[in-house]
């Protein structure tokens, strides 16, 4: 499409054009003698309006918009769209104009915060005057040297848990704010829900900054408002998730990536970008400072960060360790338990349960984290072996005692539970394994007799996907966790996220053993990083400090990763899986992209992306880039597609770069109308 205006806008510029018969919002890409000429036979339309009085999107913005359509195969006009507040869309100019003057009232009224230009730091309130303790004053001081250097090098912040990496984003954005009147910084985090702590330090240290959110979790409008301060510089913090490291940032000085390694930075559809990846990106690009942080980094970050040795010049990232816990506490004693020498079927063994009784006892409370919601993953007849398999999908529905359903957790297909079995008619029925609901069930139960202190018995509080669903009431659960209310914390791996809970010492793994031989090449890392997390959570108050335990149910108790948990070594670890990956010829070794496809049938899914792929043999880039054969995905079937993936690997990023785009264009000629829907994923996280 060709569009024309009587006046000549500016590249960057918020549009409404028409497109068919409606009318989208679009921006003016470029201008001057870059831009495109019309083609003869098409006749140019005219722009409906143009969002003038909004300053434009800046070059920087553009670009970073490019490179994700570009590197992660999608159309420019798709990512600016995912990139740009969902209201923009619907609102004219008018609205527009309205909101902005709204706005800008809003932040006079707001006080000298929020005059936005010319403003000072004012000297942090007397009761946030924290005294850094030495590992945290040399991080500082480093983050302070590397920002002055040309370019500024990534920086990895690798500090254990309760190191205090958090005072140390504080000081980095202070610096950064208090040298430049107009800087703006963005503060990025895994899930915002599990970090409410984080936005009351930053709300508290930089009361007279202005400070937004951009997350999923927000209305539409609010969604607009923190964009638009972000867009205009009046917001010097933006405070989000991944999406918001799409934002328009103009004057961005400094991106902090808190829980770097964390999966939820990357999107999972569309373009699946990785917002670490691109805060790297965009830094890079805009001179910034990028500060990672984690007690358990990604090994790519961690690979990039090595120091230099002898037969090698070392990362590109600047590594900055912070080895130890605030007020010299100790990391949690890590205990293993033997399963193996636990009775068949047992969830919580009677060692742990002990453990978790005496905690009570004491006021203390535990954690036991069990990767599996509902009552029990099974429900199987003994007459017939019928099994509660999903209809639609190649797994079993889980059965939840709470409102009697089988409910497939893929395609959410939910029935009520059979009295007896469907086959058969066999009354029978019975569950298989454990989750969450009946782990609570079971400790209700078995903790019955127990009182606390106070002579009440004892609270048990589950939480999990499904007690939080309702908006607010994770913040509910959470706070009720804090509250002394509860001893005994039942959830998945949400509940091992960031959250500061004073009173939890004993923290558990009921069932860690599946992530030691997934076939997925990074569930090792992913564990340990969830067991080291998990365990950060113990023995955080100083008043119990030498008290925090890490306690491990497996049947490899012999295992390295467990080994190296013990010590708390994460180094070691790291070595141990780069040492592997290198033998292998994986990530960061080599360069990855997941083409998928689903189809009606797993072999028609297959057969297209075998063809499509012998169709680049002749292809130039070919010989550098590796295919391996097209294999059903886990689960192979959802909602009655069959899922179907390729592995693209090859240790050149620009070969395999180069190949992507063509193999997009073989990918559309072949496709049927038998391929219901494919996609490419570059650096897939879950192979
Ligand atoms: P991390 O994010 O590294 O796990 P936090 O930033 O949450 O650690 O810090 C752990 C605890 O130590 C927090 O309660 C924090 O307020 C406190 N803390 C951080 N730095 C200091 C310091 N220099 N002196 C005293 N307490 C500190
Ligand atoms: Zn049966
Ligand atoms: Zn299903």
């Amino acid at each position: 499409m060709h569009y024309v205006h009587h006046t000549l806008l500016p590249a960057g510029t918020l549009v409404r054009v028409p497109l068919g018969q409606r009318r989208v919002l679009g921006v003016v890409w470029d201008e001057g003698p870059h831009a495109a000429p019309a083609p003869a036979d098409v006749e140019p339309r005219s722009i409906v309006e143009a969002f003038d009085e909004l300053p434009a999107l800046d070059a920087s913005w553009r670009e970073l918009v490019a490179f994700v359509a570009r590197y992660y195969q999608r159309s420019l006009g798709e990512v600016a769209l995912a990139a740009l507040p969902p209201q923009l869309r619907d609102l004219d100019r008018t609205q527009l104009m309205r909101r902005l003057k709204k706005q800008a009232r809003h932040t006079r009224q707001a006080g000298p915060q929020n005059a936005g230009m010319a403003e000072t730091i004012s000297p942090s309130p007397p009761e946030t005057s924290v005294v850094l303790t030495p590992q945290q004053e040399a991080a500082v001081a480093a983050i302070d040297a590397a920002a002055r250097l040309q370019p500024v090098p990534p920086m990895l912040l690798f500090g254990c848990t309760g190191s205090g990496k958090t005072e140390v984003y504080l000081r980095a954005v202070e610096q950064v704010l208090s040298r430049d009147p107009l800087a703006q910084v963005l503060v990025l985090v895994p899930e915002i829900n599990l970090t409410p702590q984080l936005e009351q330090r930053f709300a508290q240290r930089f009361p007279l900054q202005r400070r937004v959110a951009l997350h999923s979790g927000m209305t539409p409008a609010q969604r607009l408002h923190g964009w638009l301060a972000a867009h205009t510089g009046e917001a010097r913090i933006v405070l989000g998730t991944r999406m918001a490291v799409l934002a328009s940032i103009a004057r961005l000085r400094l991106i902090v990536v808190d829980e770097e390694h964390d999966p939820s930075y990357k999107q999972q559809e569309g373009a699946r970008y990785s917002a670490r990846d691109l805060a790297i990106y965009r830094a890079r690009k805009m001179q910034a400072a990028v500060l990672l942080g984690s007690a358990t980094p990604s090994l790519e970050s961690w690979h990039h960060s090595r120091p230099v040795a002898q037969d090698d010049a070392g990362g590109r990232y600047l590594r900055l360790c912070m080895p130890e816990r605030i007020g010299a506490a100790a990391l949690p004693a890590v205990r293993v338990v033997d399963m193996t020498q636990q009775p068949r079927g047992t969830v919580c063994s009677q060692v742990l349960l002990e453990a978790v009784q005496q905690r009570a006892l004491r006021g203390e409370q535990s954690l036991l984290l069990l990767n599996r919601r509902g009552y029990a993953p099974v429900l199987h007849c003994t007459g017939c072996g019928w099994k509660s398999q999903c209809p639609h999908c190649s797994a079993y529905r889980v059965f939840h005692k709470i409102d009697r359903t089988l409910r497939c957790h893929h395609c959410g297909y939910t029935v009520r539970v059979p009295r007896t079995c469907p086959d058969c008619g066999n009354q029978d029925v019975r569950t298989v394994g454990q989750g969450t609901e009946q782990l609570e069930e079971a400790l209700n139960q078995q903790l019955q007799a127990v009182r606390r202190p106070d002579g009440e018995a004892l609270g048990v509080l589950r939480v999990d996907a499904d007690t939080t669903r309702g908006a607010g009431s994770l913040e509910e659960h959470l706070a009720r966790a804090h509250s002394g209310a509860v001893d005994v914390l039942v959830g998945t791996q949400m509940l091992a996220k960031g959250h500061d809970f004073r009173r939890i010492t004993l923290v558990a793994a009921l069932n860690p053993d599946t992530g030691l031989f997934s076939s997925d090449f990074r569930a090792p890392e992913r564990l340990f990083s969830l067991l080291m997390q998990a365990g950060g959570r113990a023995g955080r108050d100083p008043a119990l400090s030498g008290r925090g335990e890490l306690w491990v149910q497996t049947c490899f108790p012999a295992h390295p990763l467990y080994a190296a948990l013990r010590k708390h070594d994460y180094p070691a670890f790291a070595q141990q899986q780069l040492d592997e990956r290198l033998a292998a010829g994986m990530p960061p070794f080599s360069h990855q992209a997941l083409i998928r496809a689903e189809a009606r049938e797993q072999q028609t899914a297959q057969a297209f992306l075998n063809a499509t792929v012998a169709a680049t043999g002749s292809l130039p880039d070919a010989a550098q880039v590796q295919c391996y054969p097209a294999v059903p995905m886990v689960p192979q079937r959802i909602a009655n597609r069959e899922r179907a993936q390729m592995l693209i690997e090859s240790t050149s990023r620009a070969a395999l770069q180069r190949l992507l785009p063509q193999l997009g264009v073989l990918l559309h000629q072949h496709r049927t109308s038998a391929i219901l829907r494919w996609s490419i994923d570059v650096d897939p996280l879950a192979v």
